[in-house]
C-alpha cells in the first residue's frame, strides 16, 4: 500500500494478501512451518534467493502483516516483532553489542531495561553511563570512544519528562553512534522518531498497542542493515512474537488512533483537574503549560499521551491513602489498557531501583502514576477527587 495513505487508513487497510476463500478479516495463521514445492525452491528459498516463509520463528503471514503495518506507522524501513517489549529490547541490545561496548543513557528508562543495565550488562562486560532527563548538555562528555548508541525513552516513565528528539538525533550523528528510542508511551500515533533522527524504535505492545491489557508483544523498527543483525541474532535464539499476538496486536492497531485521542483527551482533563486541587502538590503532563519541557513535547508530539504523574499530600502516608481509597480505578503496574490504572512506583516498579536514583529520575514517595483508561472522564475524576479527600 502507497505510504502516502493517512495513519488511521494505512492502520485500517494494511493487510496480508486475501486467500482463496475471499475473507474480509485476515486469517489467523497457526502454523509453526511452510512446505516447498521441490527442491530448488527449497534450496532457493532457505539461501535467501526466494522472498518466502519457511518457520514461524524467522517470520509468518500474521507477524509479517504487524510488523509492516508498525514500520508504515512509523516511517521505518524493516522491522521484527517479539514475544514481549523486554524481548525487543534485549534482542536488539544483544544483536549490535559487543563485549567492550559502551552506551549512554538516559537514567529514567523502564525498570527491567535499568536491570539488564546494571545487572548483565557488567557480566558480558558492557559498559553504561546515564544523563539525567534535566542535564541533556552532560550527554557529549559521556559519549567515549567504544559507544555504539544513545538509548532513551519519551516520555519518560513514570515521571513523563520529554527529551528532545531532535538534539539526541544530532548529538548521536555528530559522534557517528546510533540513537536507540523506546516510543512506548507515544505510540507511533502521537510521535515518530525516525522524522526526527533515530536509527532505531522500540515498542513494548502489550501496552497502547494492544490497548486492552490482552496479550504481550514487542517490536524494533527502523534502518533496514540494522533490522538485519537484529533478524539473524532473533532468529537464532528465538524471542519472536507467536502469530496469534501478531494477529490480535494487528487488529488492535486499527483502533489505535481512535483509543488514543480519547486517552489523550481523558489525561489533559485528568490534568488540569489535579492542577488545582489542593490536595496535590505537582502535577506532570506533557501537554500542560506547567511542564518543564512542554515547547519540545510540542515540537515532536500530536498530543500528550496518556501518562498524568502527580504527587500527593502527606508523602508515604498521603499515597497509601489515596491509594487504599481509589473505588473504580485499577491499582496496577500495567499501563495503556482501557482501564485507568494508578501505580505507586515508589513501591512497585521502581522498588529496587537505589534511592538516589529514583529521587534523580522524580519518583518521590507520595507520586502517583496514573495511566488513563477509556471510561468516562467525569467518572475517573470523582474517583480520583473522593480518593483525594478521603
Ligand atoms: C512495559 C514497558 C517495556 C517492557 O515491555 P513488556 O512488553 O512488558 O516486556 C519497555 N519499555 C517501556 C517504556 C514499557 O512501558
Amino acid at each position: 500500500m502507497s505510504n502516502k495513505k493517512n495513519f488511521e487508513t494505512l492502520a485500517v487497510r494494511t493487510q496480508s494478501e486475501t486467500t482463496q476463500f475471499s475473507e474480509h478479516s485476515v486469517p489467523l495463521y497457526l502454523t509453526s512451518g511452510f512446505v516447498f514445492d521441490d527442491a530448488e525452491e527449497m534450496r532457493a528459498s532457505f539461501a535467501e534467493e526466494k522472498q518466502r516463509d519457511l518457520y514461524s520463528r524467522y517470520s509468518n503471514p500474521n507477524t509479517n502483516e504487524f510488523i509492516e503495518k508498525v514500520c508504515l506507522m512509523e516511517g521505518a524501513e524493516a522491522g521484527f516483532a517479539f514475544s514481549s517489549g523486554m524481548a525487543a529490547i534485549f534482542s536488539t541490545f544483544g544483536a549490535l553489542l559487543s563485549a567492550g561496548d559502551h552506551v549512554v543513557s538516559c537514567s529514567s528508562v523502564f525498570g527491567a531495561t535499568h536491570g539488564l543495565f546494571t545487572k548483565y550488562f557488567p557480566k558480558w562486560n558492557i559498559n553504561c553511563s546515564y544523563f539525567d532527563v534535566k542535564d541533556v548538555d552532560k550527554i557529549e562528555s559521556l559519549i567515549q570512544p567504544t559507544t555504539k548508541f544513545i538509548y532513551a525513552e519519551t516520555p519518560t516513565n513514570p515521571g513523563v519528562d520529554v527529551l528532545d528528539l531532535e538534539l539526541l538525533s544530532s548529538i548521536a550523528k555528530k559522534h557517528g553512534i546510533l540513537l536507540i528510542i523506546d516510543n512506548c508511551f507515544a505510540t507511533p500515533y502521537l510521535q515518530q522518531p525516525i522524522k526526527f533522527g533515530a536509527d532505531l524504535v522500540i515498542h513494548s505492545a502489550t501496552k497502547l498497542m494492544d490497548g486492552q491489557g490482552r496479550v504481550m508483544g514487542g517490536i524494533t523498527v527502523g534502518n533496514k542493515e540494522l533490522i538485519r543483525e537484529i533478524y539473524l541474532f532473533s532468529r537464532l535464539t528465538g524471542p519472536c512474537m507467536s502469530p496469534f499476538n501478531a494477529w490480535v496486536l494487528s487488529k488492535s492497531l486499527e483502533t489505535l488512533a481512535v483509543r488514543a485521542d480519547r486517552h489523550c483527551d481523558n489525561a489533559l482533563k485528568l490534568a488540569e483537574f489535579l492542577e488545582s486541587h489542593p490536595k496535590v502538590k505537582w502535577v506532570k503532563y506533557p501537554f500542560l503549560k506547567s511542564h518543564p519541557q512542554y515547547e519540545i513535547a510540542k515540537k515532536q508530539m500530536l498530543k500528550g499521551g496518556s501518562i498524568v504523574a502527580f504527587e500527593v499530600e502527606g508523602g508515604v502516608e498521603g499515597g497509601r491513602n489515596f491509594f487504599d481509597n481509589i473505588k473504580m480505578c485499577s491499582l496496577s503496574a500495567n499501563l495503556g489498557d482501557t482501564r485507568t490504572i494508578v501505580t505507586h512506583p515508589a513501591s512497585t516498579t521502581h522498588a529496587k531501583v537505589e534511592a538516589e536514583v529514583k529521587l534523580a529520575v522524580g519518583i518521590t514517595d507520595g507520586m502517583v502514576r496514573c495511566s488513563l483508561g477509556l471510561e468516562h472522564i467525569d467518572d475517573i475524576i470523582a474517583d480520583i477527587k473522593q480518593a483525594l479527600e478521603a
